[in-house]
């Protein structure tokens, strides 16, 4: 208990699913906790849930506009922020010669253009408070080729590569930034995965044989945005059962 003690957090697309798994947690490790997305209702029922530790402001994470609105409103409140989870994101099946170019930019705007904008926006705070964690949430899918899936894959890979390149821009400052791999985790977004008919033949490359659960991936989370992990920056974490291996 209290490895975020007097840190406050800023978790986008926090209303649900993993987002909402590590404002729980991180509220209960004694961070202040903002939660933003796009899905009020949930983001405010998740919020009320946690407490007077945490807040929701509703953000879409692909204007630039809004990113500087909501951390203007959480510098307002709270002073600070110490750490950044760029987790929002969208997921959708689409093959390259079936996916149709708005499709591919919607999954590139939320889940690449997004992370961009959340680091642009929060990343000059922390290099002048000379502290800070930032965690982008990437996916299995940036870590290899994921056929049936061109845009998502572009997109984590996007984040991946970003990772490293904000991590190297920041380190100097006492700033650090690294990727979070998911493989598959039991959320409205991995539901996709039973909705299609493929959980079973997808869970075969999977060496430990289930689903994870979204706190399992809270607790990688958890370690990033706290100073146990103060030497690891421009690193991918992965958290997949043994998918990659
Ligand atoms: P989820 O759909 O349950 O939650 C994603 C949240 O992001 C939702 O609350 C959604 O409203 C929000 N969001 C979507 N577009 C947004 C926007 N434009 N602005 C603000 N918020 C927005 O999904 P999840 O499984 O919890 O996914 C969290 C992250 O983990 C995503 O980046 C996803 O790509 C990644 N991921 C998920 C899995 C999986 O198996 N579930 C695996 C690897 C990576």
């Amino acid at each position: 208990m209290g490895r975020l003690d007097g840190k406050v957090a800023l978790i986008s697309g926090g209303a649900r699913g993993m987002g909402e798994q590590e404002a729980r947690l991180f509220a209960a490790e004694g961070a202040s906790v903002v939660i933003t997305d796009v899905l009020d209702d949930d983001g405010k029922q998740t919020a009320s849930d946690i407490g007077a530790a945490a807040t929701f402001h509703h953000h879409d994470v692909t204007s630039e506009a809004e990113w500087t609105s909501v951390v203007d409103a959480v510098l307002a409140e709270h002073g600070q922020i110490d750490v950044l989870i760029n987790n929002a994101g969208i997921f959708r099946f689409g093959a390259t010669t079936t996916t149709t170019e708005a499709e591919y930019r919607q999954i590139i705007d939320v889940n690449q253009i997004g992370v961009f904008l959340g680091m642009k926006a929060v990343l000059p705070h922390m290099i002048e408070r000379r502290s800070g964690s930032v965690v982008n949430i990437s996916s299995v899918a940036g870590l290899m080729g994921s056929p049936g899936m061109i845009a998502y894959g572009a997109s984590k890979w996007a984040v991946r590569g970003m990772t490293k390149a904000a991590a190297k821009e920041v380190a100097g400052f006492g700033v650090r930034v690294n990727s979070i791999h998911p493989g598959i985790i039991d959320t409205p977004m991995g539901q996709q995965f039973d909705d299609a008919g493929v959980m079973a033949m997808v869970l075969q490359q999977v060496p430990v044989g289930r689903q994870a659960e979204a706190v399992e991936v809270a607790r990688l989370a958890l370690y990033l945005a706290s100073d146990d992990s103060i030497y690891s920056t421009g690193s991918e974490f992965v958290v997949d059962g043994g998918m990659t291996a």
